[in-house]
């Protein structure tokens, strides 16, 4: 993540904090009337956020049991984050593993509570006073943490674990929806609790973020789930043009003015070299001249695809490279073109079949 710094590695898993963290820390430490203070604050921050990182662990293991490896975690201000390499799409794995991070928390604050109450602490004495010992502190962050994230909404763990018991007896893609709109909803009764009775922007805020969260949790799984099952071949466009490295950019801008190709694969004597984009089209002309041949400007990182690919692998790499177009190829011969307007369009179809086939 940008503007995080590695502080070690902890069972295989790269731990990064994010710069504004010691920020946080310093600020708070600075704000306080004497040493003692700071340094309990200080003392109480690290123990905390040691929480948060546990909690993320908990997340992280109980992942590799699936064989699912664990990137990174980044320890934020407001919290933690595990960047699992996916999410298990078993539900009940998917349970397990979105239990993991709170009962972490559970262990945490019943092992701080027992302390407690060994040394004569009750719990009522606790959260009366969580703001002068270090142990009481604790004791009510975690139950925070814990209420937190059982929240049913992404991306907390609540949201996950209602999408997991919701498709353990309905379709993936329907138990995410039925998931968002839940959370949602939640979000938007934080938002009016935010503004009307709390008046706190940080509420309000924090539940701008969950709602478009659960938004864009939906949308990816809705699109995974309608590109499922169908290949490259499907959606590719077939009646494209090319064009050839010696060729002049105002002969690429003619064919883009002359029809709604925006992007065009660029061959070197009949073989596929690269991709002409639009914006790179356009910056050539303003650059080197109308002239100029298109070999000067053409992007020779855009991979071919294969047309029997599941349509789901050519979405991320095209997601990942950031492409709006990419050749696709069949038995090394260039067949077509799969642009990211044509599988929104046929995104639209298989969702209106699906949406018609669920109300039949
Ligand atoms: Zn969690």
């Amino acid at each position: 993540m940008r503007w995080s710094f590695r502080i070690f590695t902890l069972a295989g898993i790269r731990v990064e904090m994010h710069v504004s963290f010691p920020v946080m820390v310093a600020w708070f430490a600075w704000s306080q009337h004497d040493s003692r203070g700071a340094l309990l604050t200080v003392a109480e921050l690290l123990l905390m956020f040691a929480c948060v990182l546990l909690h993320e662990l908990g997340h992280a293991l109980a992942a590799r049991r699936y064989g699912i490896p664990t990137r990174e975690i980044v320890l934020l201000p407001i919290g933690g984050v595990a960047k699992l390499e996916r999410m298990p799409e078993k539900p009940a794995q998917e349970l397990v593993v979105a239990l993991a991070g709170p009962s972490v928390n559970v262990i945490l604050a019943t092992g701080i509570a027992a302390a407690l109450l060994v040394m004569g602490v009750t719990p009522e004495q606790a959260f009366a006073r969580a703001d002068q010992g270090l142990l009481e502190f604790l004791l009510i962050g975690n139950l925070m943490m814990l209420f937190f994230n059982l929240i049913p909404a992404f991306p907390m763990d609540g949201g996950r674990v209602l999408r997991a018991l919701l498709a353990m007896s309905l379709p993936y893609a329907r138990a995410t929806r039925i998931a968002s709109q839940i959370g949602q909803g939640f979000a938007l009764v934080f938002a009016l609790a935010g503004v009307f009775v709390l008046r706190s922007p940080l509420l309000v805020f924090v539940a701008l973020f969950v709602f478009m969260a659960a938004g864009e949790e939906r949308a990816v799984v809705q699109t995974r789930s309608s590109l499922s099952g169908l290949p490259v071949s499907a959606a590719m466009v077939t009646a494209f043009m090319s064009i050839e490295t010696r060729h002049e950019l105002q002969y690429a801008a003619d064919l883009m003015l002359a029809g709604d190709q925006q992007d065009f694969p660029v061959l070197e004597g009949g073989r596929y070299l690269g991709m002409l984009a639009r914006t790179d089209l356009i910056k050539g002309l303003r650059e080197e001249g109308p002239t100029a041949p298109v070999g000067r400007v053409v992007r020779t990182d855009v991979e071919p695809i294969d047309a029997a690919w599941p349509l789901e692998r050519a979405w991320q790499v095209m997601r990942a490279g950031r492409h709006a177009a990419v050749p696709v190829v069949m038995r090394g011969q260039l067949v077509g073109l799969l642009t990211l307007e044509n599988m929104s369009e046929l995104l639209m179809v298989q969702e209106a079949r699906q949406r018609h086939a669920g109300v039949a």
